[in-house]
């Protein structure tokens, strides 16, 4: 990677947090075995492939069906589903 390249990534790495300021954060679940595979914004969509680093198996995932939001906010969640 050129120095040009390094200084044009920095500044979008820059831009990207900046932009998270507003954006709530979830955790994505391994589907399998329960662990935290990593940490996504609100604004996340479309599917992912993830390895889980515990049970080492791969997933497919539409972020749409594997929604779960930050602990504090779970019985918010739980009461819309029940609706
Ligand atoms: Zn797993």
């Amino acid at each position: 990677m050129t120095s040009t390249n390094k200084v044009a990534v920095q500044k979008l790495l820059i831009k990207s947090r900046i932009e998270t300021d507003t954006l709530k954060e979830r955790e994505l679940l391994c589907p399998e075995c329960g662990f935290r595979i990593q940490t996504l914004y609100s604004d996340a969509s479309g599917h992912l492939r993830v390895k889980c680093p515990k049970c080492k198996g791969i997933y497919v995932l539409n972020l749409a069906y594997f929604r779960r939001i930050q602990r504090r906010e779970k019985h918010r969640v739980l009461d819309r589903y029940h609706k």
